[in-house]
C-alpha cells in the first residue's frame, strides 16, 4: 500500500477520530486538523496523545476551513512538512438550528462557511496538484437531513445538499485525471452530538431506523475508508448514504 497523506478535516470530533484511525489502518500518513486557539489547541494535543496510546499516530495542523488563505497556508506547509496531499476528507461542519422564521442571517452565514464554503477552500488548495500527478480521492462529508431535509435545519440542510453539486461536479473535472470525488452522507450516529438528544426523542429516532439502532462511527469511517482506496478509481460523483436504510435515494 503506498504511503499516502490524508487530510482529515474537524478530525477530533465523533466522526473524524475513527476516519483517522481508518486511514492510519489502510497505511496513510494521516493529518488532522483542528480549529485554532489555545482551548482547541489543547485539546487536540490530548486528542493526538490518547491516539498516540492506542498506536495510532496522526498528525495534528491547525486551520479553520472558513478561511481561503489559511487553507492555502496550511496545504503549502503541510506539503512541504510531508508531500502533497493525495487523499481529502472535508469532514468539518457545524449545525446552528433555527425554524426559518426565527433564523438569523448570522446563522445562516455562519452554516454556510463552515459547511459549504469550506468545500471549495479546501478542494481549490489540492485538486490542481492532485490533476497533475495522477491521483486523488477526494470525500465530501453530507448528510441524511442534505437528502430529505430537516425541520429547524434548513441551513444546515442547504449546506449538504449543495455538496452533492459541488462534487459531482469537480468528479467530471477530475475523472480523467486519477482524481475522484464523492460524498458521503451519515445519518444518525452514535456521537456525543446525539447522545444529548433527550431519551425519549432518541428512542422515537431509532424506531425510525430500518437496522434498528444508530450508526457507528466506525460505519462512516469504512465508507470513507472504502473510497479513498487506491482501487476506487472506477468510483466517482456518487454518494454513500450510511444510515441503516432511513432515507433511500
Ligand atoms: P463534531 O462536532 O464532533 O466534529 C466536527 C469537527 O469540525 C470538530 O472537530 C470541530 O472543531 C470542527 N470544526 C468546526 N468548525 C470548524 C472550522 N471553522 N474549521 C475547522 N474545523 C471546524 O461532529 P461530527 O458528528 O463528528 O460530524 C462530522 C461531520 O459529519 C460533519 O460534517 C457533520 O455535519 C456530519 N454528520 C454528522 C452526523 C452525526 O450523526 N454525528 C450525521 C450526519 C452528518
Amino acid at each position: 500500500m503506498t504511503h499516502r497523506i490524508a487530510v482529515v478535516t474537524g478530525a477530533a470530533g465523533g466522526l473524524g477520530t475513527a476516519m483517522c484511525k481508518a486511514l492510519v489502518n489502510q497505511g496513510r500518513k494521516v493529518v488532522g486538523t483542528h480549529l485554532p486557539g489555545t482551548e482547541f489547541t489543547a485539546e487536540a494535543e490530548q486528542w493526538q496523545t490518547d491516539l498516540r496510546e492506542q498506536g495510532i499516530d496522526v498528525a495534528i495542523y491547525p486551520l479553520d476551513v472558513t478561511d481561503f488563505a489559511g487553507c492555502q497556508a496550511f496545504v503549502n506547509t503541510v506539503e512541504q512538512d510531508l508531500g502533497p496531499i493525495d487523499i481529502l476528507v472535508n469532514n468539518a461542519g457545524i449545525t446552528n438550528d433555527a425554524p426559518l422564521k426565527k433564523m438569523q442571517p448570522e446563522q445562516w452565514n455562519q452554516v454556510i462557511n463552515v459547511n459549504l464554503n469550506s468545500m471549495f477552500n479546501m478542494c481549490r488548495q489540492v485538486f490542481e496538484g492532485m490533476c497533475e500527478r495522477g491521483f486523488g480521492r477526494i470525500v465530501n462529508v453530507s448528510s441524511l437531513n442534505g437528502e430529505k431535509g430537516q425541520f429547524g435545519q434548513s441551513n444546515y440542510a442547504a449546506t449538504k445538499a449543495g455538496i452533492y453539486g459541488f462534487t459531482k461536479s469537480i468528479a467530471l473535472e477530475g475523472a480523467r485525471k486519477g482524481v475522484t470525488a464523492n460524498s458521503v452522507s451519515p445519518g444518525y450516529i452514535d456521537t456525543p452530538m446525539v447522545r444529548k438528544v433527550p431519551e425519549k426523542v432518541l428512542t422515537s429516532i431509532v424506531d425510525g431506523i430500518p437496522v434498528g439502532r444508530l450508526g457507528q462511527p466506525e460505519d462512516i469511517a469504512r465508507a470513507v475508508a472504502y473510497l479513498t482506496a487506491d482501487d476506487a478509481g472506477f468510483v466517482t460523483g456518487t454518494n454513500m448514504s450510511v444510515n441503516g436504510g432511513q432515507y433511500m435515494s
